[in-house]
């Protein structure tokens, strides 16, 4: 004795309404899920390139260097290079290259060799990632300096 039939319209409707509430849950539970690892992986990225940069300042030997992808994604953008033989420092903006994300920035120094040295040109030292670019260093300066005096 059947009190519903078991097929039919209405049970369609709302099974297909269970259905779609089901995979809207899971859905919802996966942005979750991602919002979760990418909050994560930002905290992870800002720890690691806050190591890797105090590495580059007391001139550590490299033993690990963060991605582009987590350089951009943490927000710094700029990395930093200094031509050992006349000193010039310049900043990349990562977001411009043309390089895998998940490339070392460390694979960017053959590419990064200053061009007033050329053709002799050393090898690029990494000085550090930033979030600020040079102009925006000396903009700040120029603030500082202004508002002492
Ligand atoms: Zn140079």
């Amino acid at each position: 004795m059947a009190l519903f039939p078991l097929e039919g319209p209405v049970w369609q409707w709302a099974s297909t309404r269970k259905l779609k509430a089901e995979q809207k849950a899971k859905a919802n539970a996966e942005a979750a899920n991602r919002r979760a690892t990418d909050v994560q992986m930002l905290e992870d990225a800002e720890r690691l390139i806050a190591a890797w940069n105090e590495r580059q300042t007391i001139c550590a030997p490299m033993i690990f260097s963060p991605t582009i992808g987590a350089a951009i994604a943490a927000g710094y953008w700029f990395l930093w290079v200094r031509c050992p033989a006349c000193r010039t420092i310049n900043a990349i903006d990562l977001r411009t290259l043309d390089r895998h994300n998940d490339a070392a920035v460390t694979s960017l120094i053959p590419a990064l060799s200053c061009w007033s040295c050329r053709p002799n040109a050393p090898f690029a030292e990494l000085v550090r990632l930033s979030r600020t670019s040079i102009a925006d260093e000396m903009r700040e300066e120029h603030r500082r300096r202004a508002f002492e005096e």
